[in-house]
């Protein structure tokens, strides 16, 4: 029983690897060659894919990926709402969910959602280890008890808070949003009130142990991120980042698969900067970013902040996008809102991986854009990244202009007379009659 990383490194094609290539038809060979290399991971607890996992990639020789984050809070718990949502993730197009419970009965809404979950399914262990008690009196046995658990009911990774150093609270002082990661600032309490070392970063090696014998894949979490642009890339979030780069070899040397988490709030212009600390820090281990959002002035539009910022960190060296949703900062996002963060993130992913010029990326964009141009209503909504959305619109259009329908050579958003893509087809259409010395008519 090996994980991905050590029968990588041993020169083994999983089924896992072979799969994964075919998806994003690359050779299995190179594939592998990332895996070994910690460059790319395959999140995929053995207990999972022994069910209904079917596995996804990360790294940057791939696709950039997609997560959705589902989950109850305190204040509503109710797991047919999360299942909806998760559902309304999958049909958008999640490549991940995690979920971030803490409220209800949390093994039971995991153990419903992973049953119905085809793609890598992440949680925040350190919720449940505080849920229903203070978080003073968390100790090691019950993280132990509870990482687990979790990894037992076929959890494919695991945000882990274990940079979270003691030493480096006191760089957050000048911050204006101090610690927003909510792992981050309960462990912290707990680091304030027993003054002692963050207890994941103590029993790391432990963690390990445990994260290896199911092949769970670290995320290792960015608790002291930026929560708003004036603190981002600060000497706290460089300080924990370095230790996150020494963790990444750590868990590695042990046989464990590894991404690393990301800002945050971050500002356009830092985000190349961020990207590339972090692969020089982490030797190239996929990074995962929350947005990036950036700018911090607009609640209720926050999928399009991150969404600005995740095409920017897709093209710099992220892999792997979590989603913002218009709800953030807000509330608990609804169905509605999960389908509007992923849709926003696949957009900045996509729009990412076209800009590094992914081989093959571009290829539906010209798909679509061939459509368009033959005014081929069909083919050009079955293309588009939210085929219910556009068809819903479009749809309503020809409902409210009688005289249009799906074939109808133009829309309502100039009119018959100022279609310029049906104007370019009688330019064509005449241009190939002059050629063909044949009389063009006098009007086009
Ligand atoms: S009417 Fe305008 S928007 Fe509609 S197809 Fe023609 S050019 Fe495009």
């Amino acid at each position: 029983m090996s994980t991905q990383l050590e029968a990588a490194r041993a020169g083994a094609i999983t089924d896992e690897i072979k799969f994964v290539a075919e998806v994003e038809q690359l050779d299995a060979e190179l594939v592998c060659e990332d895996v070994a290399a910690g460059r790319l991971v395959i999140p995929a607890n053995k207990l999972h894919l022994a069910t209904n996992l079917k596995p996804c990639g990360i790294g940057r020789a791939l696709r950039t990926k997609v997560n959705a984050n589902i989950g109850t809070s305190s204040v509503r718990s109710c797991v047919e709402a999360e299942i909806e949502k998760m559902q309304a993730a999958l049909s958008a197009g999640a490549d991940a969910i995690m979920d971030l419970s803490t409220g209800g009965d949390l093994d039971t809404t995991r153990e419903k959602l992973l049953a119905l979950c085809p793609v890598p399914f992440g949680t925040v262990p350190i919720y449940q280890v505080i849920e229903g008690r203070d978080v003073e009196d968390i100790d090691n046995n019950i993280i132990v008890e509870i990482i687990e658990r979790q990894a037992k009911q076929g959890v494919d990774f695991f945000t882990i808070h274990a940079g979270v150093l003691k030493e480096y609270l006191g760089l957050l002082e000048g911050r204006v949003a101090g610690i927003v990661s909510r792992g981050g600032a309960l462990l912290a309490k707990w680091m304030v009130y027993h003054n002692k070392q963050n207890p994941l970063y103590e029993m790391f090696d432990d963690l390990c142990d445990i994260m290896r014998e199911y092949d769970v894949c670290f995320s290792l979490g960015d608790g002291l991120r930026p929560g708003c642009i004036a603190d981002a890339t600060d000497k706290a979030q460089i300080a924990e980042l370095n230790t996150l780069g020494e963790l990444t070899q750590r868990a590695q040397e042990r046989g464990c698969q590894v991404m690393v988490e990301g800002p945050g709030h971050v500002p356009f212009d830092q985000i190349q900067h961020n990207m590339e600390i972090q692969e020089r820090i982490c030797g190239g281990a996929p990074f995962y970013v929350l947005g990036p959002v950036v700018t911090d002035i607009a609640p209720g539009y926050d999928h399009i902040t991150s969404a600005i910022g995740g095409t920017a960190a897709a093209f710099y060296g992220a892999s792997f996008l979590c989603y913002v949703t218009p709800r953030e900062h807000l509330g608990l996002p609804d169905a509605a809102d999960v389908r509007a963060g992923v849709i926003a993130s696949k957009i900045a992913a996509h729009a990412g991986d076209v800009a590094r010029g992914l081989k093959g990326a571009a290829e539906r964009d010209k798909r679509l854009s061939v459509a368009r141009a033959n005014l081929d209503w069909k083919t050009h909504l079955a293309e588009s990244l939210d085929p219910q959305t556009a068809e819903r619109m479009h749809d309503e259009v020809c409902r409210e202009m009688k005289n249009l329908g799906p074939s109808t050579d133009y829309c309502s958003m100039c009119g018959k007379a100022w279609c310029s893509v049906r104007t370019n087809r009688e330019i064509r259409e005449a241009t190939r009659l002059r050629r063909s010395n044949v009389q063009a008519p006098r009007r086009i």
